[in-house]
């Protein structure tokens, strides 16, 4: 077999990796260097050695463009489709295994997939039954104890509370959200995760199976793996063990939703006779860019440590833009895509990236002023907009009675006389008698337990969902029982008289999840595979899958996501927004060293995504939170080396000015300082409150006698001392 188109385009530690015996081995390598390329190789190599079956093989990667792109590569490689394979998320894999295996894994059969939205209202119901404030027992912080607890592995009987009474009644909580959970057959995101570990370890019949079937596992971004996704990893590994995984410690994101970079380390010294390849080769971006990166990441502690270099071309300098505001900035930034599109270049190969996801919307008021097509990858979700919700909230309901989250979104939308006392005789009645929502309206409408109206509206109710179910029995298309659930149940009539200017996009959305349907409708690939039927697999698409929005998958659009999203993608354009103190690194993080340090890896990934071009935007005042504010540059500015930046001011951006000025130590600054008192001509007499910036950036607020308090920027305001 001639395997040379696999192993050419590869350099020698990179074909020492691919085509290395079976075994365990990690791959520990730094941006750009061909991580994920090797591993694709890897499973081709496999393939066409005849090493492996398709149907041997697992990859997992972690979002679900990047499986995407993974199945996407492999299939060029390989030249047929990879449907026998197992490509995908650990979330959509777990959800796979327990589709399959609902019984050993306890569910029920309908089981569906709560997301984080879904899971806080759920939560915060359960407080209210059980009378527990929530000022003291805030529901995020209820559902960040929750996820915590099961990303960990821990159910209620596993933690010690110790006389902690606010342990105690978290965990009491915890329990209360299980049975709730189990009642209403859903399953949340963490766990999905914690049931598929349970199923394997529990059941060493399935477990046997599966080690015996997936002989190949690979495990993309492995540095981002928690405790229950190595343990379960573990558990699939067996006795035999050939695990490749590959991963940067440099590139950990995801500490705050558990992840362990210690699990580098345990892979070797708990997995069998590992092999460890390093690469050492960037291929992805500019010298001037990797030179950037590597200075940058140089201020963490605690690395691994990692040599990168390149010999590809210097590149150009990083310019900095400093935008007067967020609404300036976001015109740069399209200026320039506009330029480099007019340079025959393609919108997709340029990428905005921002640290919040709330960054976007600016962004994209811009982006659709001037008819510029984007996409907004893993921010907004086309399937959390609320109509989308709504629609598909009576698609769960009408397939599966006892879906109390979907009972409850629409059980009053749109409006159908059922009021807020009718629908808490319902609770009350549900969690008398554990249980559905659906079925306490049943009971209460038997006994006639309500006046005559409410009984009424219960009863058209209980018909239209009943109607509904027929469609979906009767009907051959989900889209066609989409369609039918649609027009039934009244949504478009009640959001056509939404007044925001939103009725044409919410209709709009409706619409378009119809069409998503039909891509559930294709023919099964797999031969030997059960196969989820089209609803559920729908319904769990919808769960899990993170925004796909805006223009079309085929239009050419720019790529607008979170920095948490860009990981492992590479553009050849990349800019990388909002570098101000407070915003990134985010002010939660700031005083933090460990997160802090978390944030500069972010940076990191940020900057490395770059292939030829990068550059770093921020803003003098911007609104966050319906406030005014004057953060200082980031600091991760300021780790760059000054000779590999240029700097571009808003308001001129053809004369560079010197890049000095963001290493300026505070020159503006002397003699203003808190509690002065200072004169402005214009505003009289007052005292200095606050002082931000530094530089020719730097703001003073002062109180002033007969103005009040304002913000001014000190090189302009020529305050004197008094
Ligand atoms: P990240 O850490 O960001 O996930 P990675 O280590 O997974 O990066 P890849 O995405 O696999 O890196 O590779 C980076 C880029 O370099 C890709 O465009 C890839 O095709 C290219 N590349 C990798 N190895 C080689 C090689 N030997 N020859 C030419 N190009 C290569
Ligand atoms: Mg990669």
């Amino acid at each position: 077999m001639d395997v040379s188109h696999i192993l050419d385009p590869l350099n020698d530690a990179q074909r020492l990796a691919v085509a290395a015996d079976a075994g365990n081995l990690l791959v520990l390598a730094g941006a750009g260097s061909g991580k994920t390329r090797v591993l694709i190789h890897r499973i081709a190599w496999y393939i066409e050695t005849n090493q492996a079956r398709p149907n041997s093989i697992l990859s997992v990667t972690f979002t679900n463009k990047a499986a995407g792109e993974m199945r996407g590569r492999l299939e060029q490689l390989l030249g047929y489709s990879a449907g026998a394979m197992w490509v995908g998320t650990f979330h959509g894999i777990s959800h796979r295994l327990l589709r399959a295996h609902w019984k050993e894994a306890n569910l029920v059969q309908n089981f569906q997939i709560m997301d984080s939205d879904d899971q806080y209202r759920m939560i915060r119901r359960l407080l209210r039954a059980m009378a527990l404030d929530e000022s003291k027992w805030p529901p995020r912080e209820v559902q960040w104890f929750i996820n915590g607890q099961k990303d960990e592995g821990l159910r209620p009987k596993d933690i010690s509370s110790d006389d902690d009474f606010h342990l105690e009644q978290m965990v009491h909580v915890y329990r209360a959200y299980e049975e709730q959970c189990a009642r209403s057959g859903l399953v949340d995101f963490a766990e999905l995760l914690l049931r598929a570990y349970e199923l394997f370890r529990d059941n060493e019949h399935l477990r046997r199976h599966y080690q015996d079937r997936f002989r190949h596992v690979l495990v993309d971004e492995f540095q981002d793996t928690n405790t229950i996704q190595y343990r379960w990893l573990k558990l699939l590994n067996g006795h035999e063990g050939n695990m490749f995984v590959v991963g940067d410690d440099d590139q950990s994101i995801y500490s705050w939703r558990g992840a362990q970079i210690e699990n580098m380390q345990r892979f070797q010294d708990e997995f069998r006779d590992t092999e460890l390849v390093r690469l050492e080769q960037n291929y992805r971006s500019t010298a001037t860019i990797l030179a950037a990166a590597n200075a940058l990441i140089a201020n963490n502690s605690g690395r691994i440590g990692k040599e990168l270099w390149t010999d590809g071309e210097e590149g150009e300098l990083i310019p900095i833009y400093t935008a007067y505001n967020e609404q300036e900035e976001a015109r740069f930034i399209i200026e320039n895509v506009m330029d480099w599109h007019r340079e025959g270049h393609r919108f997709d190969e340029a990428a905005v990236l921002y640290r919040t996801s709330a960054q976007s919307r600016v962004f994209e008021d811009h982006l659709r002023r001037n008819n510029v097509p984007y996409r907004v990858h893993g921010g907004f979700r086309f399937y959390e907009r609320a109509e989308v919700k709504d629609a598909l909230a009576y698609l769960r309901l009408s397939a599966f009675r006892s879906d109390d989250t979907a009972f409850e979104r629409i059980i009053n939308t749109p409006t159908r006389g059922i009021g807020n006392r009718s629908v808490e005789a319902v609770r009350a009645k549900a969690r008398e008698n554990n249980i559905s929502l659906w079925q306490a309206m049943t009971d209460i409408l038997e006994n006639k337990l309500l006046t005559g109206r409410a009984l009424n509206a219960f009863q058209n109710f209980i018909n239209l969902i009943d109607s509904m179910t027929l469609d979906i029995e009767n009907t051959e298309e989900l889209h066609e029982v989409l369609d039918a659930i649609i027009k039934r149940s009244g949504l478009i009539a009640h959001y056509k008289k939404d007044t925001s200017g939103k009725a044409e996009d919410r209709i709009e959305n409706l619409e378009e999840l119809v069409t998503a349907a039909q891509e559930f409708e294709a023919p099964p690939t797999d031969d030997d595979e059960p196969r989820m039927d089209p609803m559920s697999e729908f319904l769990a698409h919808a769960a899990l899958e993170a925004g796909e929005g805006q223009a079309d998958i085929y239009e050419d659009s720019i790529q607008l996501m979170t920095l948490h999203a860009a990981k492992g993608l590479e553009y050849p354009l990349v800019f990388l927004t909002g570098m101000e103190e407070g915003l990134f690194p985010h002010q939660r993080s700031k005083d933090d060293i460990r997160q802090l340090e978390e944030e500069r890896r972010l940076c990191y990934v940020g900057m490395t995504r770059a292939m030829k071009k990068l550059i770093l935007t921020h803003a003098e005042v911007r609104r966050l939170y319906g406030q005014e504010t004057y953060p200082q540059v980031s600091r991760f500015i300021r780790e760059i080396p000054r000779e590999l930046i240029s700097s571009v001011r808003f308001g001129n951006p053809e004369s560079s000015s010197s890049s000095d000025e963001y290493f300026d130590e505070e020159p503006h600054k002397q003699g203003l300082g808190l509690g002065q008192r200072v004169s402005h001509n214009t505003f009289g007499q007052g005292v200095i409150l606050n002082l931000e910036g530094s530089g020719s950036h730097t703001r003073v607020q002062v109180n002033f006698e007969e103005v009040g308090t304002k913000w001014l920027v000190a090189a302009y305001a020529d305050l004197q001392m008094v």
